[in-house]
């Protein structure tokens, strides 16, 4: 058998493959393309979920005549001026997607050297004259046609029909136009939020998906993909480590969707999908969600070109980073110490009566954040009191009240309701909500999800502390539960005694509880959290990590040890809740994510009643 070199556009549809796997992919290069080629605006027009027909117009610098023949060979491209694969600072680089489109489609391409435009409107503005500049270029299923000259407008234009039609193999396993449409507006979208400068339009089947002007200001650009309550119920983002920067905003922990599609990342300005991402989110709001719910996200990294590798894969759709667990690390911490300054802020369910204020900036998380490392107030003294004191501060400027007289004023002459972020408690509804009266307005707390909260951060910090007490009973308890959960639970033994629960084999399918961890109480239902305990263990089987276990098994133990909703509180039951909740980092929201109080103002209300 001889060996053959293969022929050119066998080789591209080859490439194609790689490249271009479906659509979007074809759609991602040439959107880059345009943006590479500096475009202003960029207007992509697609049927059929753009397996028939895709069109990329732009107002770019456009290509000469040579310029275009050129770009249809095999690795041409005009990005890298040297041989240096570390310093790319373009999108595009490999040289690969006009020849790979162009072996399996037929595509045809207009472009105008940008010494032709003569201030014509935007990339959209349809054909103008431009006779000499203009060129007019096809490609059949890898059959070049000489450069024609032709009518266009500024910029470039390339049209993509019947994408693999010349790879039948391929065109069978592209999915449904929904499922192609999906992802081609996954990609649109993720391209768009990464360059607000630019104006965007985008159409299927003639209908328009969305039409953003260019905007200076990003968030402009992501509130009109993840919609204001995005806006309103997020946390800034931003630390710097070394040569790293992480950026962008974050969700609180009670906004989540059941999906992690709405987490983007984008590195060094490129839209990345990277598993990274995917787990750093997971482990920053371990402890503040459930394990089913998913945070959402923009972060923005920013790194030396030379720290990240982008040519890992022929769609670029992945990097690689010299030293994943810094930036892993980085996004964790920034995450986390955003979550703990705004920790006890729950998301605002009453955004729609809300006039768009500043991540945590309501009167409550901005006492707290006077600890904190943005010190928005910068005039008042960084005292090291409790939550309460500073509120006191805080709600009592200077010009109030002469110093010397606030002095003599002690806080617990105050009433409660002045002193405390989160108010008197006035009245218990419904056996677990407390009602309280706060100086601006009112809060409602959920009695269970709040003390479930309080108890976890206890049991977190005594085992992060070296043990947890633990409390013996008088007579063990024995508990019949089968032999695979006793086998599941005896398998953790250690991890449960260091949380304070003794638990010993007492033959057949039961077990032997011998103490529970202290601050549950002794009102607890041993059996139910023995049950709820092999029941977490199974689901988490999964190659979790130990340290992940370990606060999950925690979760589930506060809530038994939780005032159930149904209790009757007491006045002074009800003020102790709320005081410590004002103590606790993170205690705006339960384990699960939800909010553990929602607060309204009294302008709030006044709108509710129309007054306003
Ligand atoms: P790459 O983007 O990796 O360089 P491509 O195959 O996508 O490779 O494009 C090849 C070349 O064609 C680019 O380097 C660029 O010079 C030119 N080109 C492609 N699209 C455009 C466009 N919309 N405007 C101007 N030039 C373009
Ligand atoms: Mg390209």
């Amino acid at each position: 058998m001889r060996i053959r070199h293969l022929p050119e556009t066998l080789v591209n549809r080859i490439a194609a493959g790689e490249v271009i796997e479906r659509p979007a992919a074809a759609v991602k290069e040439l959107v880059e393309n345009s943006i590479d080629a500096g475009a202003a605006s960029i207007c992509v027009d697609i049927r059929e979920g753009g397996k028939s027909l895709i069109v990329v117009s732009d107002d770019g610098h456009g290509m000469s005549r040579e310029e275009l023949t050129t770009a249809l060979d095999r690795h041409a491209t005009s990005k890298l001026s040297g041989d240096d694969l570390l310093n790319i600072a373009s999108l595009g680089f490999r040289g690969e997607a006009l020849p790979s489109i162009g072996a399996v489609s037929r595509m045809t391409i207009r472009s105008s050297v940008a010494l032709s435009l003569k201030g014509e409107g935007g990339a959209c503005a349809g054909v103008r004259e431009g006779e000499g500049q203009s060129w007019l270029l096809t490609v059949d299923a890898g059959k070049k046609s000489e450069p024609a000259p032709c009518a266009h407008a500024k910029g470039t234009q390339i049209e993509v029909k019947d994408l693999f039609y010349a790879t039948p193999a391929r065109l069978k396993f592209l999915k449904s136009e929904r499922a192609e449409y999906g992802a081609v507006k996954d990609v649109m979208t993720r391209l768009a939020m990464a360059f607000p400068r630019i104006g965007f339009k985008f159409t299927h089947n003639g209908t328009t998906i969305f039409k953003l002007p260019a905007s200076a200001d990003p968030a402009e650009r992501l509130s009109a993909f993840l919609g204001k309550d995005f806006g309103d119920n997020a946390m800034l983002i931003e630390e710097t480590r070394d040569h790293i920067r992480v950026s962008g905003y974050a969700g609180l922990p009670t906004l989540h969707r059941g999906t992690s599609q709405f987490q983007y990342l984008f590195v060094n300005g490129r839209p990345v999908r990277d598993k990274l991402l995917y787990g750093a989110l997971r482990g920053a709001y371990a402890d503040v969600m459930a394990r089913d719910r998913h945070p959402l996200a923009v972060l923005y990294v920013d790194l030396p070109y030379e720290e990240v590798d982008v040519n890992v894969h022929p769609a670029k759709a992945e990097v690689r980073f010299r030293d994943p667990a810094i930036v892993r690390s980085l996004i964790v911490s920034a995450i986390q110490s955003a979550i703990r300054q705004c920790g006890q802020k729950s998301s605002n369910n009453m955004f729609l009566l809300r006039a768009g204020d500043a991540p945590c900036a309501d009167s409550f998380t901005a006492a707290r954040s006077l600890t904190g490392p943005a010190r928005r107030y910068g005039q008042m003294p960084a005292s090291s009191g409790n939550l309460a004191e500073q509120a006191h501060a805080f709600y009592n400027p200077s010009f109030d009240v002469a110093p010397s007289a606030r002095f003599e004023e002690a806080p617990a002459q105050k009433d409660e309701e002045e002193i405390y972020p989160l108010g008197a408690a006035r009245a218990q509804i419904h056996e677990n909500y407390i009602v309280a009266q706060t100086e601006k307005g009112m809060v409602i707390v959920d009695q269970h999800a709040a003390h479930e909260r309080l108890t976890y951060e206890k049991l977190k910090s005594q085992y992060a502390g070296g043990s947890i007490a633990s409390q013996g009973l008088l007579t063990p308890e024995i508990i019949e539960i089968g032999a695979d959960s006793v086998n599941a639970l005896l398998a953790h033994k250690d991890v449960f005694s260091s949380l304070g629960l003794e638990i010993e084999p007492f033959g057949g399918g039961a077990l032997a509880v011998r103490s529970t961890p202290a601050i549950l109480g002794n009102k607890i239902n041993i059996r139910q959290l023995v049950i709820d305990l092999a029941d977490e263990l199974e689901e988490y089987s999964t190659a979790s990590g130990l340290e992940e276990r370990i606060h999950a098994v925690i979760s589930r133990m506060s809530c038994h040890g939780s005032v159930r909703s149904g209790r009757r509180l007491t006045n002074e039951e009800m003020n102790h809740l709320l005081r410590e909740m004002e103590k606790t980092e993170k205690s705006g929201q339960c384990n699960h994510g939800r909010p553990t109080y929602i607060s309204l103002s009294l302008s709030e209300i006044e709108k509710l009643f129309g007054r306003k």
